[in-house]
């Protein structure tokens, strides 16, 4: 298998486990059509796949080739053995990726291309996948800059890539982990639990548990939030309608005038 295939399986294995799991052990009730919602989300991800293909004829991975073929970046440059050099990159990869999040939650016009991530009112395995075309292009120059400065090992960088894909699908999961199982699994990584405190309605709850994968950057840099305030209500305030479910909707809205969207 190629590495190519070999990610694709892991990623589609993860959406399938993770949507079994959802109708077996649900976590909060559905208010939207689950039709029209995967199918913009899934439609989403065909769009932001095709775009990044047609822009990028090498992606991160590519720009971890280039910067090793040249001796470029931080890590390249230290004698280290490589298994050091790939565990280093990982997790330094995985912080860059937590403040990515931050600045796309506090430059507005970043928050612009995000919130079409965050006006989705249900949250299920799906919703790890819905992204607007121009955030995914933006975080993958972001991520190739971050590869060539630090210079990450190619396995790195695909290990990195395939740790993200499934987290991002397993934290957006609807799905109620049993007790033992919540309380052992956020100390180290995060749980859908966790992650769905970061899409309530409330901006002080939105602006924290900004991590992917694992729990410790939300601890060290003071953005964690155990338990919401009550009752949680998933979305954006102002787009507490049908609207973000349509495919149209959630590529014209970042360049719409807030709050005149739908
Ligand atoms: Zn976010």
């Amino acid at each position: 298998m190629s590495e190519a295939q070999i990610r694709f399986s892991i990623f589609l294995g993860a959406l399938i486990l993770m949507s079994a799991l959802e109708a077996l052990f649900p976590a909060k009730a559905r208010t939207q059509s689950r039709a029209r919602r995967w199918s913009t989300n899934l439609g989403l991800v065909v769009i932001d796949t095709l775009t990044i293909r047609v822009l990028f004829p090498v992606i991160a991975v590519g720009a971890a080739l280039w910067a090793d073929s040249r001796g470029w970046g931080i890590l390249n440059a230290l004698t280290l053995p490589m298994w050091v050099k790939v565990s280093l990159a990982v997790v330094i990869l995985d912080m860059l990726i937590y403040w990515q999040h931050v600045a796309f939650h506090k430059v507005p016009v970043f928050w612009r291309l995000h919130k079409v991530h965050h006006a989705d009112r249900d949250l299920d395995a799906s919703s790890g996948l819905r992204f607007h075309p121009a955030e995914i292009v933006l975080s993958m120059i972001y991520k190739m800059a971050a590869v060539v400065l630090l210079g990450a090992p190619v396995l790195a960088v695909i290990i990195f890539e395939i740790i993200l894909n499934a987290c991002a699908i397993f934290n957006h999961a609807n799905v109620r982990l049993p007790r033992w199982l919540e309380r052992s699994l956020r100390l180290v990584i995060v749980t859908p639990a966790l992650h769905r405190i970061h899409h309530s309605v409330r901006e002080v709850e939105t602006n924290s548990n900004f991590g992917f994968s694992v729990i410790w950057w939300d601890r060290i840099f003071g953005s964690f939030t155990p338990h919401p305030k009550g009752q949680l209500t998933l979305g954006l305030n102002e787009y507490q309608n049908d609207a973000p479910s349509g495919l149209i909707w959630s590529l014209l809205t970042p360049f719409r005038k807030a709050k005149s969207s739908d």
